[in-house]
């Protein structure tokens, strides 16, 4: 696999990090500073001998989707400079304020979607400079570019991975590899378009397309990228935290980071025409249907209720398709928030 930023022979700097051939450093990258304190991103760099691509692993954006941290975790634990071929960069907290809060979706600070704030602006607010932070001084030293995310605090989800369609026909390709690396049954091709018909409620930044996100904009600037989602619900399960594990695993072998062969899922279904089931009335929110179920254009799959028993709303889906996302929390507002977007996403299964 040719690199096009071949990284042996020079020191690779990011943060208070000084990275050679050889070695593998933990350390941090200020990406904004507060009044009396710094918002610091944990970074670790290992560096292999010998030359080869470089990887760029990010995790945590949203700071309670805890597999993805998990899984960035354990892979700084277990890879040592001995073990590969190129360089593998690890951010496996992007969002450490989210974190820390407990806060879904958005960073406590400006109530800002990270995710959806790349390539980023030192002209914004904090999650637009930490963005661009990341993007400039992290993203853009990649080959190959892997973003973990999952179900947030009140979100579950069926495990899938993103990869972004940007007409560059090698770049998809790539990407579209690097999606089948991961032990999902389901990819989704994102479009990269701001306004997509299927995307988030007006006011908040959720949307089913790659605009804006860490792994469409990387893939803009002509590096495969690919998004894991795979756990939720505030969770650290281990057969979630696995899929993102072995996934960057195979990616590692399918670029030659890593010796053997890459186990590669040969029939991984599209989902497709992704739409987002929101509700109009107020209250409690029953849901039908289970994350995984298929569904028929017109079923119903969840209600609003009002505290005196009475059904005020039942909500149906406009496609037939699979249930591929769900809301957890029962409590519904009549408006979607950055906390509560939507209730149901449900894609075509081709
Ligand atoms: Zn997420």
């Amino acid at each position: 696999m040719p690199s096009r930023k071949t990284n042996q022979h020079r020191v690779i700097r990011i943060g208070n990090i000084n990275s050679r051939p050889g070695t593998k450093i933990s350390g941090y990258l200020n990406v904004a500073d507060k009044a009396a304190s710094s918002i610091a991103l944990p970074v670790t760099i290992v560096q292999g001998q010998s030359s080869g691509p470089t990887l760029v692993v990010i995790a945590g954006e949203h700071g309670c989707e805890y597999c993805g941290i998990m899984a960035a975790v354990r892979l700084i634990g277990s890879i040592t400079p001995e073990k590969i071929k190129g360089t593998l960069i690890v951010v496996p907290l992007a969002n450490p304020p989210a974190f820390e809060e407990r806060t879904l979706f958005v960073n406590p600070i400006d109530a800002v979607n990270l995710y959806a704030s790349y390539p980023g602006s030192l002209a914004g607010t904090v999650s637009h400079m930490m963005a661009h932070e990341i993007f400039s001084q992290i993203a853009k030293k990649a080959d190959f570019l892997v973003h973990l995310h999952g179900g947030d605090y009140n979100e579950a989800l069926v495990p899938f991975n993103y990869y972004a369609h940007t007409g560059n026909r090698s770049v998809d390709s790539m990407s579209r590899k690097l999606a089948s690396c991961f032990p999902v049954d389901y990819v989704l091709e994102a479009v990269m378009a701001r306004e997509a018909s299927s995307g988030s409620p007006k006011g908040t930044s959720y949307a089913a397309t790659g605009a804006g996100t860490l792994y469409g904009e990387a893939s803009l600037k002509q590096i495969p990228s690919t998004m894991c989602e795979s756990g939720g619900e505030g969770k650290v399960e281990e057969k979630f935290v696995q899929i993102h594990y072995d996934g960057i695993m195979n990616v590692m072998r399918l670029i030659g980071m890593l010796t053997g062969v890459p186990g590669l899922r040969e029939k991984q279904t599209k989902l497709s025409s992704p739409v987002l089931v929101s509700n109009r009335k107020a209250g409690l929110f029953n849901p039908f249907v289970k994350i995984g179920e298929k569904v028929k254009k017109g079923q119903p799959i969840g209600e609003i209720l009002n505290f005196q028993g009475q059904v005020l709303e039942t909500l149906r889906t406009p496609i037939s398709g699979m249930v591929v996302d769900r809301i957890n929390f029962a409590a519904a507002d009549s408006y979607p928030t950055q906390k509560q977007p939507y209730l149901f996403y449900i894609a075509k299964t081709e």
